[in-house]
């Protein structure tokens, strides 16, 4: 059984967080001279909710859960990099991801100074839990996974990942930016039976507010206090809080619209793509995007880029070579590139 309080660092552990002007009066109706904020409105001369407690509210009855298992960052970067801060001393303790996933597990690991260590995929991009579970050390704080996994797209083997989350005596985090895009719900239904699990998620991509910046972690009440203790107290602008607001209350049906329009094109593009000769392997996906394997990968990369087509060329990532990842677009983007792809060669 995984003990928390051994695992945050002590530093954050005794850490009192700084007390905003909106801590120390919560009320509502009077008049505001505790900020030093300008008093003339312009729609954002007050600071915003430090504890966005709107929105929360919103993204918690979304996704079912509690607003205490819900922490909001600026991006879910940010919560990547909180989860270092908080169970990482830097150069003493080590992190672990799998490879190939999200470049972000690593730079934020440099930036901490936490060595992380990588274990690889199988060959066709599934997690083996067993040889993760093998680079363990006893100074192992955190793993990441990633499912559906960038750049592969593939959804790791639940049972996989469900034996990590039993076996390791530390903090998983599973990030699912992409799992509006899959069939499969990920583990938000089963928050409450794992201590130590997290889940990164992102109105970036499915929710189409990557301009906003607001990014999502679920876990354990005991976990979301201590990530809402160390971020920045105003880290979500009051203007993101409230287009956020509007767009999740607001858009829903078209969204959902949306959200299918790009699911299905996936797999038109995905059944384009396997009538083109030259594409040696198109993965299968459950994002938003899809990652094909094609000789002299880069050349093709630039060959699009000269007919105004911008794809990312993945050649240079570990088990990647000669792959390209492409992103789903609108029905008329995808029957264009399948064109120029077409007339290639
Ligand atoms: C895009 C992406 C994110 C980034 O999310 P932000 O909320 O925009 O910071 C996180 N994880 C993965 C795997 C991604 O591909």
């Amino acid at each position: 059984m995984m003990e928390l309080i051994k695992l945050i660092r002590k530093n954050i552990m005794d850490l009192a967080p700084y007390s905003t002007a909106r801590d120390e009066y919560k009320g509502e109706i009077g008049v505001y001279l505790d900020a030093n904020e300008s008093p003339y409105a312009n729609g954002f001369n007050r600071y915003p909710d430090p504890y966005q407690q709107e929105l929360k509210s919103v993204i918690a009855r979304m996704r079912q859960v509690s607003p205490e298992n819900v922490f909001l960052g600026n991006g879910s970067d940010e919560a990547i990099d909180l989860l270092y801060r908080i169970f990482c001393e830097p150069r003493l303790d080590q992190a672990l991801a799998i490879r190939p996933s999200y470049g972000m597990y690593a730079v934020a690991a440099r930036i901490n100074d936490v060595r992380l260590i990588e274990a690889d995929l199988t060959d066709d991009y599934q997690l083996d839990a067993e040889a993760l579970l093998q680079a363990v050390t006893p100074r192992t704080k955190l793993i990441f996974l990633c499912s559906p996994n960038n750049p592969t797209g593939n959804l790791l083997n639940k049972r996989e990942v469900m034996r990590v989350l039993e076996k390791f005596d530390g903090i998983v985090v599973i990030d699912e930016a992409y799992i509006d895009f899959s069939e499969d719900r990920g583990f938000v239904p089963v928050l409450n039976r794992y201590a130590n699990l997290v889940i990164l998620q992102t109105l970036s991509k499915a929710w189409g507010m990557a301009g906003l910046r607001v990014g999502m972690a679920f876990s354990s009440p005991e976990i979301i206090s201590c990530m809402t203790k160390v971020k920045y107290p105003y880290n979500i602008n009051g203007v993101a809080q409230k287009l956020a607001i509007g767009e999740l209350l607001g858009q829903q049906l078209q969204k959902e619209l949306q959200l299918r329009e790009i699911i299905s094109q996936r797999e038109l593009l995905l059944k384009e793509l396997k009538k083109i000769g030259y594409i040696e392997n198109v993965y299968p996906s459950d994002a938003n995007f899809i990652l094909i394997k094609v000789p002299g990968a880069t050349r093709l990369y630039h060959h699009l880029i000269e007919k105004k087509r911008i794809i990312r060329d993945r050649s240079k990532v570990f088990k990647c070579a000669d792959t390209l990842r492409i992103t789903v677009g609108t029905p008329g983007e995808n029957r264009e590139l399948v064109e120029i792809l077409k007339n290639y060669k």
